[in-house]
């Protein structure tokens, strides 16, 4: 058996799934040690969720990627991998777009009684009031998550319209983990606090939500510089091959199928990584899982998504990176600014913002052609009195299959079935990532499970699955 200086048995080959950004850091972490790899990725280009697009000169992101994080080995891994040139931090600005008005989001107390007016305002703190006096009974789906912490008025003005357009459920069926992971843990009593104190004592809170780090060419750049170094390490990433199956014996995964450019291949594989969403994995083992598994892996469902990005004159775009978009006369549920993001990522006089729409694959929004979405974008930017439809140059469309895991009421049930599966028939494949464990891990998650795997291939025994559970840790809903 080969061993690196480490110790560590580096002749052993992993296979890792998918060129995202938990694949690319396991086959990273695993070269820097000496180890074999061999990324497969379906996907021509690499980035997964996290890649940056380019049409025309035109670069923007798959909803727009922070890098924030409170993980500092994460943070570390990032500046290891791009020059410190690399990075602009960036201003932060956000609002709420909602009868025609703007909010400050996160909500500043201030802000919001001036849109609100004193009356509705008065009725939002007596809602707020009676809500922690007689709280839902029901707390463990969203809205009565959320409705218990902000008061019904305000529930039903910031949260439930937008919750709604993203996962396409009444908040009702969505259970509250994602509220719990996705708002920040903000009541409306801290929001008044936040908006009195003076700025000095809000450092913990402003130092997340006012700047954050983005690399200039977009979060693509990040991967992409991430694959050249994999590549230097003398290990390969394999694009245009998809994973169809894995052949597994004696509790352990043997080999791994692939369809690839010049038809199917197999690869001998000691360990597995899988960022690949978690029912598909299931459902290409060969001999098939259980049929308990299987139908739990075909529970497991997601909601699409698709950007539209329209070119218009720069004095069109507006200062914040991105606008929520609450009303519910259009279907757009979000606005990017990416001129906001990074100047690099647009060109002279103009900018690109980035209508975002949440689907389901084959609905209406899905099967409609480019030009069709590019109209409505266009339409619905003049209803909310944005951009003026004639000032609009041109548009580009981009799908993204899978881009929220469904957090429904027997999500975390279907997980636990298909992870005991694995744990006794497949005991080598590690899931990571966002899809690839069903969760809703953001980049630094993705990687943390990613970083982790590899060291429990090499003798650690870290509990993956423990990781972002804790509640408050993201600081807004997106
Ligand atoms: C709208 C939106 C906004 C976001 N904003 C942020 C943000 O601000 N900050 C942040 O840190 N994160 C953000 N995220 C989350 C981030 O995109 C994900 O956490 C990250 O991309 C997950 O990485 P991953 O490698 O686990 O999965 P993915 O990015 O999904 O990559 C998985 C890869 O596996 C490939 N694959 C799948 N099946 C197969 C197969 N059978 N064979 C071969 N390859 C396969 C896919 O093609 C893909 O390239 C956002 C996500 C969305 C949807």
């Amino acid at each position: 058996m080969e061993t690196s200086s480490a110790g560590l048995d580096t002749a052993s080959k992993s296979i890792i799934v998918g060129a995202g950004p938990a694949g690319l850091t396991a086959a990273y972490q695993i070269g820097k040690v000496g180890g074999v790899a061999v990324v497969l990725e379906e996907d021509s280009v690499v980035g997964g969720i996290s890649r940056t697009a380019e049409r025309d000169g035109w670069r923007f992101d798959i909803g727009g990627h922070r890098f924030f994080t409170k993980v500092t080995a994460v943070s570390e891994l990032w500046h290891e991998i791009l020059d410190e040139d690399d990075f602009l931090l960036r201003p932060r600005m956000s609002r709420i777009y909602y009868d025609g008005k703007f909010y400050d989001y996160p909500l500043k107390a201030t802000n919001a009684l001036k849109n609100l007016g004193i009356w509705e305002s008065v009725l939002c703190v007596f809602s707020y009031i009676w809500a922690r006096i007689k709280s839902p009974k029901d707390q463990s789906h969203f809205e009565g998550w959320t409705a218990s912490r902000f008061g019904w008025r305000l529930y039903r003005k910031f949260f439930k319209t937008y919750t709604e357009k993203v996962w396409g459920i009444p908040a009702t069926e969505l259970q509250a983990d994602w509220a719990a992971q996705r708002i920040k843990n903000l009541s409306l009593f801290k929001a008044i606090l936040n908006a009195i104190l003076p700025r000095r004592n809000q450092k913990e809170i402003t130092s997340l939500i006012e700047e954050f780090e983005y690399p200039k060419f977009g979060p693509g750049m990040m991967w992409e510089k991430c694959h050249d170094l994999v590549i230097d390490q003398g290990n390969e990433v394999l694009l245009n091959h998809k994973v169809k199956r894995f052949l597994h014996q004696d509790g352990k995964v043997v080999s791994v199928q692939a369809d690839g450019p010049k038809g199917p291949v197999e690869f001998a594989s000691d360990s597995i990584i899988s960022s690949m969403p978690l029912p598909h994995l299931l459902q290409a083992m060969d001999p098939p899982a259980s049929e308990e598994t299987l139908k739990a892996a075909s529970s497991l469902t997601f909601r699409d998504f698709l950007t539209v990005a329209l070119i218009v004159p720069e004095e069109k775009g507006f200062p914040d990176n991105w606008i929520y978009i609450h009303s519910e006369e259009v279907k757009v549920g979000r606005v990017q600014n990416f001129g906001q993001w990074s100047p690099y990522l647009v060109k002279e006089g103009r900018t690109c913002l980035g209508l975002e729409y949440f689907v389901n694959i084959g609905d209406d929004l899905w099967e409609s052609d480019d030009a069709a979405l590019i109209d409505r974008a266009i339409a619905e930017l003049g209803v909310l009195g944005l951009v003026e439809p004639e000032l609009v140059e041109g548009g580009y469309v981009v799908r993204m299959p899978r881009a929220y895991p469904m957090y429904d009421n027997e999500y975390h049930e279907n997980v636990e079935v298909i992870r005991s599966w694995i744990s006794q028939n497949a005991e080598n494949v590690y899931p990571v990532g966002r899809n690839g464990m069903h969760r809703y891990n953001n980049q630094d998650h993705s990687m943390l499970t990613a970083m982790l795997s590899v060291e429990n291939i090499y003798g650690a025994s870290h509990d993956i699955w423990q990781v972002n559970v804790e509640e408050d840790y993201h600081e807004e809903i997106s």
